[in-house]
Order: structure tokens, then sequence, then C-alpha cells
């Protein structure tokens, strides 16, 4: 997909809208709608203004715990999608566009927001991880590029337009804050102020579902805590490159087998790293992302003679945290124990 096309394609359409409502897809009706929308144009409320939109799930998850049914919380992302290399649709810009704020993570995990700002104009766009101690991100694996199937399509388009596209996603901070309990409060918090910015008539109800989901993550933090300290250095392997702020909180280390934004299959060079690194290390298991393949995971496992078990990364809705089986919490918790059995 030609991006740079897509992304010139909504500028125009956003142009194009602005100052319109609803946009009608019926060509027929055209000319009514247009007049409609002349008597209309000061009057109507755009529906979208009313939508809390977020970037991915963990915020929707605070947004909701928070808000309740108090304000509709829309996450852009769809279900399943992951959140290192999804992009909005020109229907996704045009909605984001339409609302009043969008609540993101920030510190570069929203890779296309960079691209889309200049059309939200109207749309506030709150970070939450504002007042973060954030973690610096190291140089990327030098064969970043070698892997990718589409490898050239990229650099016809890179070479054409002038524009970085592999480069778009990389932050100069590691994004990973959620994967902490101590950074998930400092989140919620952020995510309350904008909620009650957004919505300050029901300031109350909000702030009393505000200090109830942070006084979970408080005794989920402790937790973590004390379940970790007498395995203080450890080291763990883990899928990619997500568990800095939870290593650094717990004073644990993780190793990871993919890069931060997870787009850098190992290769031979780096699996003998690992290989090496997990045998000197008694290391007896190694992680793969829940939801995802554990092929390399097997692997590496079999090489050192370890067993696997899965983390997650909570950055995809799945289909168990949509039916209420999982949810951000619960995850996080599902996290510790399994952190903790490995040696
Ligand atoms: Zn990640």
């Amino acid at each position: 997909m030609k991006k740079i096309y897509r992304i010139l394609l909504l500028a125009l359409m956003i142009g194009v809208a602005s100052g319109c409502t609803r946009q009608n897809n019926d060509v027929n009706n055209q000319k009514v709608q247009e007049q409609k929308e002349k008597s209309d144009d000061k009057s109507t409320e755009k529906s979208d203004s009313k939508k809390l939109y977020v970037s991915f799930y963990p915020i929707e998850y605070m947004a909701k715990e928070i808000a309740k049914d108090k304000i509709d919380v829309v996450n852009v992302m769809p279900k399943g999608a992951t959140v290192h290399d999804w992009e909005p649709t020109a229907q996704d810009i045009k909605n984001l566009s339409d609302s009043k704020m969008l609540i993101v993570n920030g510190l570069g995990l929203e890779g296309w927001l960079e691209d889309v700002k200049s059309s939200l104009k109207n749309t506030e766009i709150v970070d939450s991880s504002t007042n973060i101690d954030k973690i610096k991100a190291e140089e990327e694996h030098e064969h970043d590029h070698d892997h990718e199937e589409h490898e050239h399509d990229h650099d016809h388009e890179e070479k054409e337009h002038g524009h970085d596209h592999e480069h778009h996603h990389h932050g100069e901070f590691d994004p990973h804050v959620w994967m902490s309990p101590k950074q998930a409060r400092i989140q919620m918090k952020n995510v309350y102020e904008a909620i009650i910015k957004f919505d300050s008539e029901n300031k109350d109800f909000y702030e009393k579902n505000y200090k109830e989901l942070d006084k979970k993550f408080e005794e989920l933090d402790k937790k973590y805590t004390e379940v970790l300290a007498p395995q203080k250095d450890k080291y763990f392997i883990v899928p990619h490159e997500a568990f800095g702020y939870l290593a650094r909180d717990y004073e644990i280390n993780q190793v990871p087998i993919e890069g931060i934004n997870s787009d850098s299959e190992p290769d031979l060079n780096k699996m003998k790293e690992l290989t090496n690194f997990a045998k000197s290390h008694k290391i007896n298991t190694v992680f793969y992302e829940m939801g995802e393949s554990d092929k390399i995971a097997n692997s590496l496992a079999k090489e050192i003679n370890a067993k696997t078990a899965g983390l997650s990364t909570i950055e995809a809705k799945t289909q168990d945290i949509e039916d209420g089986k999982d949810n951000y919490f619960s995850l996080l918790e599902k996290n510790l124990d399994a952190i903790s059995q490995a040696k």
C-alpha cells in the first residue's frame, strides 16, 4: 500500500469534508444533502465529537474503568491488530478528526500519529506518558531491514518520495510503559485528568472510579515488588523488547529475542548469542508472545533444554479480552505469575 498517496488522499478528503456533518454515500442524494448541511451547519453536533478516542487497548481499559457508561470510549484499533504496525484507514482518520479528544500512549508507540496530526487540528491529543521516567530506546540492530518480505516495496517508496517509511515507528524512548504497574498508575492519572477535561460535569463520578482503579494497581505494584524481590537481577528471555519498564521497576533483566518494535526476527548470530547466554545463565524458560507464533521460542528452548511459556504484551485486543475472559489487569497478573516461575 502506497502510504503517502493514501495520506494525501486523506488530507484531501478531510479538507473537502471539513465543515460538513456526516457524509452521505448516496451520490443521488448529494444535492439534498448539501442543502440540508447548509441549514444544519451550526446546529448539528457531529456524533463523533461525543466519543472519546483512545489509541490502543490498555488505554481503552483505563478510560472505560474511569468513565464507565458516561462516555463512549472508542479504541481506534480493531480487534486483533497489533500496535507496532497498525495504521489508520481514511475512515479512521475522518472519525478522529471529528472527535474532540484522542488519548495516546505516546513515546512513538503510535507511529502513524505524526503523519495524521495535521489532519487532527480540532482534536486534542493527550499523551498519557507525560511525567513518566522514560527509558531511552537503544539503537535497533543493523540487520533490522533484512528480514521484511516487502523490503523492496519500502525501498522504492523511500526513494520515490524521499520519505523514511521504516523509521516512522521508531521513537527516541521505549514506549512500553503500560507493562509496569508502577508506570501504569502514572498513565491512568493522565487518562483521568483527560477525562475530567473531556466531561467536567461528572468529575466526582470519574474521581471515585479513578481512585478505585489506582488502588487496584497500587496493590498490583506491591505484589510485583514482593514477588520479584527475591529474584532480583535475574534474566528472563522475552519475545520482544516490551518489558523494559517492568524490568527496571522491579529490578530484573529482560533478554529480548526481538527489538523494541517487534520487527527484527533474530538471525543465526543472534540465536547463537541467545543460546550461549541462556546456557551460561541456566535459563529454564523461553517466553513467547501470547497470541503469536511460538516457533522461535520453541527452537531456542530446544537448544538450551528449556520450556516455553506465554507472556502478554497487551498490545492487541484479543478475542479473550473481547469475551471478558482477560483484561489489562488480569494479564498483568498472569505476566507476574509466569515471570516469577521462570528461572
Ligand atoms: Zn511492543
